[in-house]
């Protein structure tokens, strides 16, 4: 039997020596590799400017500070999608009001559009598994005049914008592209994950991209993101480490929130290599799978390309066609017997305790629940061999097939009950 891992992180001897670089460099927290990181992630997305922070939680916390998001505002965000979302906007002490998505993950924009009132300031929509979602339609709500007409503007940045604010969750969608250029350029503010388990990590990690409108000033804007990364303090420590450098002031009350140059080694070497190599690799993989099922009458695949877009291959979402939620969890308790480790992205957040206590209700998100209930992540990352993916492939097809035959024998004995259901 096979034993495979769902998510493990790509580190081989490149990066192991960027690591190594920074460890005998002397300098090991924010530095030279920080703006190596950044640096790329403008090549690789040609956005405007890129700040590396701690997580994609801070740095979401962050540009909802900078746009003067407070109490008594609202963000939308889908209810499909990772706690961190709506947390971020609970954290600046803002309402995350919560939105149902489409049959393909993505956050729905005629719900946007019914959700907006007064007090909307952003919304923040999410590239459930590297997909990007529908920013044609996005922008074209924000900037409707009808829509602008209810804005208030209550921050310096907020009358400069004069709109509802564009976030992307792009925690799991770095490399994906939207017409000619990366999905990222789609979005007022971008922001990326280097958790361990995203495509490109630094152990924890974020990155903002900016692609904000002419009326904004980036230099400047990167620049006071810096410095509010840091304490609101304006000078790094390697500055202050420089001869003659230890004067420094604090402007205003900042976050600390900085990424440390040991991090960013680990996603600089992979990032080098992350056009070339890795998404390559993993789009190999998304591929096998869905030719792999492709006969299966029950497959449902993912959405990976269309006419505009192409996913990043982060997650391989997986549905069963016609399943309960139950019989899914039951398929995969076969498929994790196989050796095969799989996960579920994502229980909706309305189904979490603390969102329940909230007074968030799933009944409200239909389509959220339906897309969760039949979903199985597939492992999906660059070191997976040939023999892997097609044991993974066998593994999923027995599992739903003897899923399936068992359902058929129970249903059969009780006769009057239709196959389907749970029991
Ligand atoms: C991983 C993830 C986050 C959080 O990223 P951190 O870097 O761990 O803060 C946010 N949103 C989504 C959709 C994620 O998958």
């Amino acid at each position: 039997m096979m034993n495979i891992p769902f998510s493990p992180p790509f580190i081989d001897e490149d990066v192991i020596d960027e690591v190594l670089h920074t460890l005998r460099s002397n300098w090991i927290t924010t530095g030279p590799k920080v703006v190596a990181l950044e640096q790329q992630i403008v090549k690789l997305t040609a956005s405007d400017a890129a700040i590396c922070v701690n997580s994609w939680t801070s740095g979401a916390i962050l540009m909802l500070k900078w746009f003067g998001v407070k109490a008594g505002d609202e963000v939308i965000v889908p209810a499909y999608t990772y706690a961190a979302t709506a947390l971020s906007v609970l954290h600046c002490g803002a309402t995350p009001v919560m939105v149902d998505v489409n049959a393909d993950y993505s956050i729905s924009a005629n719900e946007v559009r019914k959700a907006i009132t007064p007090k909307t300031k952003a919304i923040i929509a999410v590239d459930i598994a590297g997909w990007p979602c529908d920013y044609d339609a996005l922008n074209a709500i924000i900037n409707e005049s009808e829509i602008t007409g209810l804005f208030v503007a209550e921050s310096f940045k907020q009358s400069l914008l004069n709109r509802i604010l564009l976030i992307s969750d792009a925690a799991h969608s770095i490399g994906a592209k939207f017409g000619a250029g990366a999905a990222a350029k789609k979005s007022d503010i971008t922001i990326f994950s280097f958790h361990a388990v995203k495509n490109i990590t630094t152990a924890e990690g974020g990155c903002i991209c900016l692609n904000l409108p002419q009326q904004f000033d980036t230099a400047a804007e990167y620049k006071y993101l810096k410095m509010y990364t840091l304490n609101g303090q304006t000078k790094d420590a390697f500055s202050k480490s420089q001869g003659g450098g230890w004067k420094y002031d604090i402007l205003f009350q900042g976050l600390k929130i900085n990424m440390p140059d040991i991090c960013a080694a680990i996603g600089l070497a992979q990032i080098k290599k992350y056009e070339s190599q890795l998404l390559p690799s993993r789009k190999q993989i998304a591929l096998k799978y869905c030719d792999g099922f492709k006969a299966m009458d029950w497959f449902i695949a993912p959405p990976l390309t269309d006419e505009q877009r192409e996913s990043s291959y982060h997650l391989f979402p997986l549905r069963i066609k016609n399943i309960t939620e139950t019989q899914r969890d039951q398929i995969i308790e076969l498929i994790t017997a196989k050796g095969v480790a799989v996960n579920v992205h994502f229980i909706p957040m309305p189904m979490l305790t603390y969102f329940k206590n909230l007074g968030y209700h799933i009944v409200d998100y239909p389509m959220a629940y339906q897309q969760y209930a039949c979903e199985i992540s597939l492992p999906i990352y660059p070191q997976l061999t040939d023999e892997e993916v097609a044991y993974i492939i066998e593994a999923v097809i027995s599992a739903v097939e003897k899923q399936r035959a068992e359902n058929t024998e129970i249903a059969a004995y009780h006769k009057q009950e239709p196959a389907g259901i749970s029991f």
